[in-house]
């Protein structure tokens, strides 16, 4: 049911909460306070600056025609001055009427030993409990709002709980309802307190159980249908193209290139479909792989696909794969710039078998798009990739062989809680011939260095990136931006061209910029980190950040490995224009001091420290509600043995007792997309 059909929601608040994702009253039952905050209710125990609850009779309000409005409150306890320095007047005036009889909140200030509020606010606590939940915010969308739609909708709110845990499970672990737990968060006591802040009451343990549980459960059903399929079996051990291919790239594969690509050949040949995650660095060779493998697909007349999750990445694999395979396989670009026309034709194409080999974004995997006959798809950045969107896949391709890439290599002890349905595969050297980015850090008294090292770089005819955080000015935080810095070094460097890349600017004009880098026409790229991954351009080889204690150090190492990527050795530097705190250098620290993307990505984890959930997603770590991938890792074992019991048993979730857990994942087109 809509939010829309709750007391105090009309359609101004139906669309803040939708903001917050919140569209239907089960959304806001899990829409779950972020800590607590205690009012003292009795002036005798309130000092200065404490968050109050009283209640009393308004004994006089005074609101002439400028602020101050003042009003006196009678409590048990003596007066309290209520006073507003701004406001809207008639609302006062009729709120705080002589003779109401409130309650209110607020800060308590004492002036001339008169206890007073300054802007006080009527109060929604009920009169049992003395805590308020604080929730996470929108614009103007006050505490105040989402805490007086819990409490006057409190029954049609946790009448919308749905327990779809099985019975037998919430037993096993005496796990406390899933309404008593919503109810115990929402509508909290001041006995349970000090367990609800810390965020890990026996209620909150509950719903970190039923996250985890219901994640894996989902994608064990995916990946369990899969493996019912009879998978695409693909001999290509006897490649004849491989030598074809080592001509034409101008390298051989390095052992451990090798090694993968004989992974990935076993598990291609296997009568079981391939579901494998390649990680490396950037620049590691993990396209090099990927060509070799979708081209052997092609010599057994299977067609293979390749997807980006940018149109800037998917040009690139484009241009590379077209002139490796030149007259030896048909290679078809599919992305969302086209015309409709072009699509049109290239689907034809697809479909009656005349392109084997297929490069799009990601986004395509949303469209319906008919194969001739594929065999294997690869996709390049899978943390961008979720699992509902997998379980689409799978339905439309049934049986194809899946490998998944990444440059962000996944922490080991994350990778095996997060990927334990996956065959892991991982590249840890890099080709030879190619130097790790050296690494240096520049505080604010070191822009002239900075200056001195581009006009270094430009003078040997090379090409610079500078990135940035951000766009555009933003109140909030004095940082430097895209825009700004675009303009400085456009005037500074003029003669050498200066471009700006940006998230908001359209992908046709996205493409010209990266043109324009590419023919060497700008030697200066100013941009944020859209083009964060894999980007391929040799000539660049010096990488600026600003403000890089903005960034992960796994986005920081991702970020890095665009330079360097020819002949030239590359070169990154962190500029810090502004103060920099000691426990931030010491993180960047670790990235001058390696170049190891492995260990770069368990210390990231390690300084983090579990709890910290900011950036798991550059891992491809969905982000949970309650749950912590890390924190909570022997939930994570329990949940596992407990999906795999079900599974074992009732794979299709046909039981009654699994009725519940069939209808959720319907609804979330999970079981609807695969059986
Ligand atoms: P990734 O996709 O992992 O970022 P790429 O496959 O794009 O890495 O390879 C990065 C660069 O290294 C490319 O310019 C590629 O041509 C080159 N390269 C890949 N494998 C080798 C190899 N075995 N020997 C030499 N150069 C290689
Ligand atoms: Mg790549």
């Amino acid at each position: 049911m809509k939010v829309s059909y709750l007391k105090k929601v009309g359609p101004r608040r139906a669309a803040l909460l939708s903001k917050l994702g919140v569209e239907t009253i089960s959304d806001l039952l899990w829409h779950l306070p972020r800590d607590y905050q205690q009012y003292v209710r009795c002036l005798a125990q309130a000092s200065e600056g404490d968050q109050v609850l009283l209640h009393g009779t308004i004994v006089s309000c005074t609101v002439p025609f400028k602020p101050p409005y003042k009003a006196v409150l009678l409590t048990d306890e003596g007066e309290v001055d209520l006073t507003w320095f701004s406001g809207a007047r008639t609302y006062i005036q009729a709120t705080f009427a002589p003779g109401e009889s409130l309650t209110i909140e607020g800060q308590l200030r004492f002036f001339r030993q008169r206890p007073g509020i300054t802007h006080p606010k009527v109060a929604t606590a009920t009169a049992d409990s003395d805590i308020m939940p604080l929730y996470p915010l929108t614009e103007n969308l006050s505490q105040k709002m989402l805490q007086d739609i819990f409490t006057e909708n409190r029954a049609a709110i946790l009448d919308a709980t749905e327990e779809v845990l099985p019975p037998e499970l919430v037993q096993r672990y005496h796990l406390p309802g899933l309404r008593e737990s919503l109810a115990a968060l929402h509508y909290p006591s001041s006995r349970e307190l000090a367990a609800l802040k810390t965020g890990l009451s026996r209620y909150h343990k509950r719903l970190i159980f039923e996250e985890i549980f219901l994640h894996e459960l989902g994608r064990a059903l995916v990946s369990y249908a899969q493996r019912q399929r009879f998978g695409i079996a693909i001999d290509i051990s006897v490649d004849t193209m491989a030598d074809e291919l080592t001509r034409r790239l101008g390298f051989t594969l390095t052992e451990g290139q090798q090694a993968v690509v004989q992974e990935i050949q076993q598990d291609l040949a296997a009568s079981q479909p391939m579901n494998r995650l390649l990680q490396g660095d950037v620049g590691s060779g993990k396209t090099a792989v990927a060509l070799y493998a979708m081209a052997g697909v092609t010599t057994k007349g299977y067609q293979a696909l390749l997807l980006a999750p940018t149109e800037v990445l998917a040009q690139q694999h484009y241009t590379l794969f077209a002139r490796i395979l030149d007259g030896l396989c048909q290679v078809e670009l599919l992305c969302g710039s086209l015309s409709k026309k072009q699509k049109d034709q290239r689907r034809a194409a697809i479909h009656e078998g005349a392109a084997d080999i297929i490069i799009g974004t990601h986004a395509l995997l949303q469209e319906d798009i008919s194969f001739h006959r594929l065999g294997l798809s690869v996709i390049d950045e899978q943390h961008r990739f979720g699992v509902e969107q997998r379980a689409v896949f799978a339905r439309n391709n049934p049986g194809v062989n899946q490998l998944y890439m990444s440059a962000t290599p996944i922490p080991r002890t994350l990778a095996l809680t997060m990927y334990a349905d996956m065959a892991l595969s991982s590249l840890k050297t890099l080709p030879v011939g190619r130097q790790p980015v050296q690494t240096l850090f520049l505080g604010s008294a070191r822009q002239k260095q900075l200056h001195q090292e581009i006009e270094q770089v430009l003078q040997q005819g090379l090409q610079v990136y500078i990135v940035a955080p951000l766009i555009e000015e933003s109140e909030k935080v004095d940082l430097e931006n895209a825009s700004r810095i675009y303009e400085q070094y456009r005037v500074q460097l003029a003669p050498h061209g200066v471009d700006l890349l940006h998230g908001r600017m359209g992908a046709e004009a996205k493409q010209q910029v990266m043109e324009r880098f590419g023919r060497g026409e700008t030697q200066v790229l100013v941009s944020t980190t859209v083009i964060e991954v894999g980007v391929d351009y040799p000539r660049a080889s010096l990488m600026v950040i600003y403000h890089p204690e903005r960034f992960g150090l796994s986005q920081l190492h991702q970020l890095r490995g665009r330079v360097g990527r020819g002949s030239h050795p590359g070169r990154c530097i962190f500029f810090a224009p502004g103060q920099i705190g000691r426990e931030s250098r010491e993180r960047l620290q670790v990235l001058v001091d390696s170049t190891d993307g492995f260990y770069i990505a368990q210390k990231d984890l390690e300084i983090r420290g579990p709890g910290q959930l900011f950036g798991m997603r550059q891992w491809g770590i969905p982000s949970f509600l309650v749950a912590d991938p890390i924190r909570d890792v022997k939930a994570w074992e329990f949940a596992r043995d407990e999906v795999r019991a079900i599974l074992a048993r009732d794979p299709a979730l046909n039981a009654r007792e699994h009725a519940r857990l069939r209808e959720y994942y319907i609804q979330r087109n999970v079981l609807n997309i695969i059986h």
